[in-house]
């Protein structure tokens, strides 16, 4: 039975790839410090016995008792309001968090998979975005402790690799969506339903004419686990390449669930990146994978699922908008 660690385990992907790997056989050690993951994610796998919880924060020494066969780098906040809130811990857990847990994958000769982000293609000048693009990233801006912190974590895998020879895999996640994402993360996805549930007008920022590639969360963890079975150490883009616009998005959340309240616009936060859809062209060739789920569907599943929660009307003003 292969062991994993999969850190930031109790978080919106996180969780979701406990689950596949438990689906997959593995035993899972999840690992989280609870700043943006939630026990409630996890709480029904606690009882199984291939599952095991650590409370522990991975930008401080890591300690794990016996073998271990694949480590996920998961752990991180991933909101923009979550980086202006604990932009310190953003930082360390993609730099401090990323050397311990190749230190760890070194002494424990464990293959290691690193949650990179189309942040780092920053505001991108390319388009759609291809993995050989190196990006515009403001270092300074209020995304910069994120973007930054992600292409360090990057920069440190592929000198595990090259210098120790640790086996190492990148992915570079594109936005997804589906359960267990945070009501009040300031996400897009999150904030409409979240909105339209609780009878709020919807907030688009700027014109809305940015536009965004939304992937289905279960696609994700399928092309993720693709890409840690393949033999291919360089970056690989996992995302859905269907573009829309926000407005676009707002008016589709709007249809769905059926709210009556209208379109607000907000002004657009700094360095929001005005355009992105990744080119998927080598997860296609390498890995023979492309998503699935259509946006209707997938949408209609997180609604519902949004809607079964009790806690949406719970959701602190402030938390309704970024502004
Ligand atoms: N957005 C919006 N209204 C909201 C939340 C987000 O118009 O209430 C916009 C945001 O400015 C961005 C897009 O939706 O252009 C996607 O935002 P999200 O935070 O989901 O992802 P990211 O900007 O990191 O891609």
């Amino acid at each position: 039975m292969k062991k994993v660690l999969i850190t930031g385990g109790a978080g919106f992907l996180g969780s979701h790839l406990c689950e596949k790997f438990l689906a997959e056989g593995c035993y899972v050690i999840a690992m989280d410090n609870l700043i943006t993951g939630d026990m409630k994610n996890i709480e029904h796998l606690m009882k199984l016995p291939n599952f095991e919880f650590y409370h522990h924060d991975v930008a401080k020494y890591i300690h794990i008792p016996g073998e271990l066969d694949y480590i996920m780098h998961f752990a991180s906040p991933a909101s923009p309001i979550d980086y202006l809130k604990i932009p310190i811990q953003t930082l360390k857990v993609s730099s401090l968090g990323t050397h311990n847990v190749m230190g760890l994958a070194l002494a424990k000769k464990a293959r290691i998979l690193v949650a990179s982000t189309s942040e780092v293609y920053g505001d991108p000048i390319v388009h759609p975005q291809t993995e050989d693009y190196w990006g515009n990233v403001n270092t300074i801006g209020p995304r910069g402790c994120y973007d930054e912190a992600k292409r360090f974590m990057e920069a440190m895998t592929m000198a595990y690799h090259n210098h120790h020879g640790v086996e190492t895999r990148i992915v570079r996640i594109f936005n997804t969506y589906g359960s267990r994402m945070r009501l009040n993360d300031g996400r897009a996805l999150p904030a409409f339903i979240g909105q339209a549930l609780r009878g709020e007008d919807i907030t688009v920022f700027g014109d809305g004419s940015q536009t965004r590639s939304f992937c289905y969360v279960d696609d994700l963890v399928n092309g993720i686990y693709k890409l840690l079975l393949s033999d291919y150490h360089l970056p690989v883009n996992i995302g859905n390449p269907v573009e829309i616009t926000i407005k676009e998005f707002a008016e589709e959340v709007i249809k769905l669930t059926g709210t009556t309240q209208k379109i607000v616009y907000k002004p657009l936060p700094q360095d929001d990146p005005k355009q992105r859809k990744p080119d998927i062209s080598k997860a296609k060739e390498i890995l023979n994978w492309e998503p699935k789920v259509a946006r209707a569907e997938g949408l209609k599943i997180t609604y519902n699922y949004f809607k079964s929660l009790d806690q949406y009307n719970n959701v602190p003003k402030e938390f309704n908008t970024k502004n």
